[in-house]
């Protein structure tokens, strides 16, 4: 009884029994393991490897609760180097179900056998078999009809054989492993395939090409080394399912580490959506403990400061340092190719010139003064640098200004070396002022000018509570919020930066953030949002008729902006066309 009582932790559903039986063959050396399921692991599950076996006196005993031969003393459990340490899963697995055990160490002739069912164990005898070792578990929980009760249909257990397995394989490249439903093959994976090509085979869901929708990134410092591949905003999912994360090869969750992929993202992820991540840590065994959680899922980190922080910069440097702008995807014809003979290729460049003289004879023709669409009062001329309107290098070299022209009041489409891009104007101009307001609010608090007239509204008693919580704030954003009546508050400073915005209108946002925004939020979650909310205020439109040299202004501004592929809320600001896609589609090529 004891034994099916603690086989409760470990052993939810034939799901665990695969993870239990997979590791243990990890830990034996193994170098194969071939996975064969029935019935979504209800009916049957064996797991053989080419390991380093077990002789009969400790097959005797490796099925008695905590026998294990990966620790020896109490001091082992602060450097636990193996996947196994607890000496229980045997035993759980051999206490709610029947199996049978062979095995043959790789010294001796003769291989042994041993079936316990349910807890009731039979002898070892001598049998053939070649070495390493198998286990078939059959019938899991029969005894147990109320567990045996909460199996779900043979599909869904499948999943969560196939995900373990997946966990398995994504963390031990070097292995050859199969896995087996009802007599199909599922998985053969070869050992050394590399890692992109087994994540392609696992998930092929994810319709991932590697090259293009996976970024490597890595680092190793202070002793904690780490490898991620991270997919592209493109490939983002609704859920955190796809964010894999191994500490020593070891699958687990944690909430730091969650938070840091989160942070590593921002701005470039829509909140709603998780991106695709496979993060590999390895660290010294002493930095953290793993006996924390039955199944081991979850650990203890020593310093999780350090984890968190480096994760975070590891991931975000190189988000921020990769191109992320979204190809445009141009409609197939679906017709076959033509066979009738063409003419002969047709340059690049002379395709180039087509655009050129298409974009020169199709922009508008009026000039208009230089004007600053960056909202700054004049007062503020000294704070906020001078936009100069930077001359975008013309492709042709040929001293043409940049080709440029806007589509219903809202696009901009921009020739640009090898091909053109098409430009959200107000989600570019929104990440561009966010940025700028980051970086300021960064160095202090942002400049802040007096109302002629200060503007007063009502508020409500739980609204001036807000704002008394939050002073601090008020004041970097350079708002000065004054008590004008019992019931009545007035701006009378407001930032200069967002002086095309209505006071009133950006009070009445701020106050539902302060008071709406969920309470886990930290300060400076909190300051991001305010951020987000007045870059997107502040921003031109959709739907704004621009000039030349507000288009030519904007062109200049995302050539310096940092991160100006995604708006604050990660929706993409720029789709990009190349020339080769566009001959392909017309079949010039
Ligand atoms: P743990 O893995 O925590 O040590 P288990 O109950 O999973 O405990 O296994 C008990 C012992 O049985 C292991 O310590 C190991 O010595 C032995 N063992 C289990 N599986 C294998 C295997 N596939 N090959 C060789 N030895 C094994
Ligand atoms: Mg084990």
């Amino acid at each position: 009884m004891i034994n099916m009582i603690a086989a409760g932790e470990v052993i939810e559903r034939p799901a665990s029994v695969v993870k239990e039986l997979m590791e243990n063959s990890i830990d034996a050396g193994a170098t194969r393991i071939t996975v064969c399921v029935e019935d979504g692991g209800r009916r049957s599950i064996a797991v053989s490897d080419d390991g380093c076996g077990m002789d009969a006196e400790d097959m005797a005993c490796a099925f008695e609760s905590h026998t294990t031969s990966k620790i020896k003393t109490s001091a082992d459990l602060h450097s636990i180097s193996t996947l196994g340490f607890r000496g229980e899963a045997l035993a759980s697995i051999a206490s709610v179900a029947q199996v049978r055990a062979v095995s043959r160490t790789r010294d001796s002739a003769a291989a042994n056998c041993i079936e316990i069912d349910c807890g009731d164990k039979g002898d070892v005898t001598p049998c053939s078999a070649d070495f390493g070792m198998t286990i078939h578990v059959r019938d899991i929980f029969y005894k147990l009809p109320a567990r045996r009760k909460f199996l779900k249909t043979a599909n869904t257990e499948m999943g969560h054989v196939s995900e373990q397995f997946a966990r398995v394989a994504l963390a031990n490249g070097n292995l050859d492993l199969t896995l087996t439903h009802n007599g199909r093959e599922l998985y053969r994976l070869a050992g050394g395939q590399g890692l992109c090509g087994r994540i392609a085979e696992l998930f092929p869901m994810l319709s991932l090409s590697a090259s293009n929708d996976l970024i490597e990134a890595s680092s190793n410092e202070k002793g904690l080394q780490i490898l991620a591949l991270l997919g592209k905003p493109g490939v983002s999912r609704t859920s955190n399912r796809f964010q894999y994360v191994f500490l020593n090869g070891r699958f687990i969750r944690d909430k730091f580490i969650s938070h840091a992929i989160k942070e590593a993202y921002r701005g470039l992820l829509e909140p709603s959506r998780f991106p695709v991540v496979f993060l590999f840590i390895q660290m010294p065994c002493e930095d953290y403990d793993v006996n924390v959680h039955p199944t081991k899922i979850e650990v203890r980190f020593y310093n999780a400061n350090l984890v968190h922080s480096q994760i975070l910069a590891a991931l975000r440097e190189k988000l921020l340092g990769t191109d992320l702008e979204m190809p445009g995807k141009l409609p197939s014809s679906g017709q076959p190719r033509s066979e009738t003979p063409r003419p002969a290729p047709v340059s690049s460049q002379r395709i180039a010139d087509a655009m050129a003289e298409f974009f020169r004879r199709h922009r508008p023709v009026q000039r208009q003064e230089q004007i600053r669409f960056h909202p700054a009062s004049p007062s503020a001329a000294g704070e906020v640098p001078s936009h100069k309107p930077v001359q975008y290098d013309s492709p042709l070299g040929d001293g043409l200004r940049q080709k440029f022209m806007q589509i219903h009041d809202s696009f901009i489409v921009a020739q640009t070396d090898d091909g053109f891009v098409i430009i959200d104007q107000h989600a570019l101009h929104e990440s561009i002022l966010y940025e700028d307001l980051r970086n300021r609010i960064q160095n202090g608090k942002l400049q802040s000018q007096k109302l002629l007239i200060p503007e007063s509204f009502e508020v409500t008693p739980s609204a001036s509570e807000a704002f008394e919580d939050n002073t601090e704030l008020l004041e970097r954003l350079g708002i000065e919020l004054v008590p004008f009546g019992p019931r009545t508050m007035a701006v009378q400073g407001f930032p200069t930066l967002l002086s095309n915005v209505e006071p009133l209108d950006f009070m009445q946002d701020l106050l539902d953030l302060l008071e709406h925004t969920d309470t886990g939020l930290d300060t400076a979650g909190l300051l991001n949002e305010v951020l987000n909310m007045a870059a997107c205020k502040a921003a031109i439109k959709a739907g704004q008729k621009l000039t030349d040299s507000e288009i030519e202004q904007l062109l200049a501004d995302r050539q310096q902006a940092e991160s100006a592929s995604r708006c604050p809320h990660g929706r993409p600001t720029t789709i990009k066309f190349s020339i080769t896609e566009l001959e392909k589609q017309f079949k010039r090529t």
